[in-house]
């Protein structure tokens, strides 16, 4: 997948101006219903919290200052403190790999010391004056950590157990006033025990003092990132109780990220167990497709029954990261149309008429290998779809729309070519088509009630609007569909949201869509996942298979059996 974004920052993009070429989410769907879904589905891990350890050194680096600085003369308030042993520590893990990162990366501040190594290499460092990034991890660390139970604020009521709208707003007011939980305290112990054999671990109780190079790569040795998982960590164990709910909070949004974690271990070892590596691409190929397309054949996805639901929330979330990749493909379709046209205006109508180009014809057969018995406008929903899971022997409607959406429109030259409006289109069609039949399921309730503003959409929003205005919606041309489809849904969605900061692409006048501005970066995904590939690693439960992509390790087949009340194999 080709771009990072930080979907789950919220707000941090909105409120600087940006040229018109950085445009990203034009349609606030990625960080509006997404972000909603993915962090209930994996709370607390964020997409910029990609790093198991940062829960264990953070309680840890506030331990130490509460026990050896705190309250003494000319000490650093406790952020200060903490962030003088992250940027140790971020040295000291280069020191160790020898000039590169930690290999999944996600180690703030080691970016710099890898590129200024030269720099760096060898020479002893003081740690209250180095600088390496802006700010410290444990801002963007913070929330995941009050919410996991680990830091509290003394001086507020505790957070209220967070039920299902629960998202990551829980912040620290104040860190004079933060303290480590008993939890927080034996996570901090924890990772006390993996390295206070190292002398820079005491040495960084005074941060004014130099530390060798040596020193602090001697300390990432037992103490950084990755050891977590390579070393018989003594933070693991703990770690592992906290992410699977076995100690600390255990509401309902603990619970899901727990059935998450364990539904990606349980699709690696069905993958595994047929020949198959797991990557995020497969893990959301296997649950809204319902198989994976390997290069030597297909494996169908087989979930065991305690994670049925949670696969279906994954569906569902997969249904909107679909939804928004066809969206957003029409809205660049329009665009492009607009900057083709001299007087950079074009009606509706005009758009929709478009779909009766026979040029399309063939461009919609070398993308898909089916031809259409007439002109794609002049076709509904339902025969598209039809003719597609005819001419795709074996494939089910899902698994077509994640092939669409993953393989065929991620391509600029695909969705930009003549076939990718219909594409767009098609899209859209074959997601909502699919979502009719178990909206009325946990999951598709679920999914309804994630978009509960106005100016929120999701496929069940799109469904309940389309029903209300064609009734019948998938026995509805293309043609006639399209002009609502695009007025509701694209440039309407885009106008009313207003991102006045940002810019706007293009807008309504009547019937008529005027614009100037090319929007190319149509990007969705699910960014939390990539995080919770990340920390199931350091966690050593899962690792990198020799052929690439990921297998279960022994001790991640043990949480499985053991979680999942499995008989041990
Ligand atoms: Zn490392």
């Amino acid at each position: 997948m080709s771009k990072k974004l930080q979907t789950n920052f919220l707000g941090v993009h909105w409120i600087k101006q940006r040229p018109f070429s950085d445009v990203t989410d034009p349609l606030g769907m990625n960080l509006r219903v997404g972000a909603r879904l993915g962090a209930q589905l994996l709370y607390c891990i964020t997409s910029v919290t990609q790093r198991a350890r940062y829960y264990s050194f953070l309680p840890w680096c506030m331990m130490r200052y509460r026990d050896s600085q705190r309250g003494a003369p000319g000490a650093p308030g406790m952020v200060e403190a903490v962030f003088h042993r992250e940027k140790a520590l971020a040295i000291g893990c280069v020191a160790h790999h020898e000039g590169e990162t930690c290999v999944r990366g996600g180690v703030v501040g080691s970016r710099k010391v890898v590129r200024g190594f030269a720099e760096f290499e060898g020479k002893a460092f003081t740690p209250s004056r180095v600088k390496l990034v802006q700010d410290p991890a444990l801002n963007v660390y913070s929330a995941s950590l009050v919410n996991l139970g680990l830091i509290k604020e003394t001086a507020t009521e505790a957070p209220a157990e967070p039920g299902e709208d629960a998202d990551d707003e829980a912040s620290v007011t104040s860190w004079n006033d933060v303290e480590l939980t008993d939890l927080g305290v034996d996570v901090a112990k924890s990772y006390e025990a993996a390295v206070s054999g190292a002398p820079a671990s005491r040495q960084l109780d005074d941060p004014t003092r130099a530390l060798s190079w040596q020193r602090a790569a001697d300390w990432a040795s037992v103490g950084g990132y990755c050891e977590l998982a390579t070393e018989v960590a003594p933070d693991r164990e703990v770690l592992l109780d906290l992410f699977f709910c076995r100690r600390g909070r255990a509401a309902r949004s603990h619970e899901l990220r727990r059935q998450t974690l364990l539904l990606i271990l349980a699709l690696a070892r069905h993958l595994e167990d047929e020949g198959g590596p797991l990557d995020a691409t497969a893990f959301m190929s296997a649950v809204y497709g319902g198989r994976v397309e390997y290069e030597d054949g297909p494996i169908p996805t087989v979930v065991p029954s305690q994670l049925v639901d949670i696969a279906a929330r994954w569906k569902a979330y997969g249904a909107h990261v679909l939804m928004t990749t066809a969206l957003q493909c029409l809205l660049s379709h329009v665009a492009s149309a607009l900057q083709a046209n001299e007087a950079h205006r074009v009606s509706l109508a005009e758009l929709a008429q478009t779909l009766s180009d026979p040029a399309l014809e063939q461009a919609f057969v070398k993308n898909t290998g089916v031809r259409l018995p007439r002109r794609f406008g002049e076709l509904t929903p339902a025969s598209v779809n039809e003719a597609l899971s005819v001419g795709d022997l074996g494939r089910n409607k899902p698994e077509i729309a994640y092939s669409l959406a993953q393989d065929r429109l991620r391509d600029m030259d695909v969705r930009g070519g003549p076939a990718g409006f219909a594409l767009g289109l098609t899209l859209a069609g074959l997601v909502l088509e699919d979502y009719a039949t178990w909206k009325d399921e946990d999951a598709g309730i679920w999914l309804a009630k994630c978009s509960n503003d106005d100016e929120d959409v999701s496929p069940a929003i799109m469904l309940r609007r389309l029903e209300q205005r064609f009734g019948d919606w998938r026995q509805t041309t293309w043609q006639d569909l399209t002009p609502y489809l695009l007025r509701k849904f694209v440039v309407g969605l885009h106008s009313n949201l207003a991102y006045e900061k940002q810019g706007r692409l293009l807008q309504l006048d009547g019937d008529q869509i005027r614009g100037n501005h090319a929007f190319n970066d149509v990007w969705a995904d699910f960014p939390r996942l990539r995080s919770a590939l990340t920390i199931l690693q350091d966690l050593a439960l899962l690792e990198e298979g020799e052929e690439g992509g990921l297998r279960l390790t022994v001790a991640g087949r043990t949480v499985l059996t053991n979680d999942l009340g499995e008989c041990l194999q």
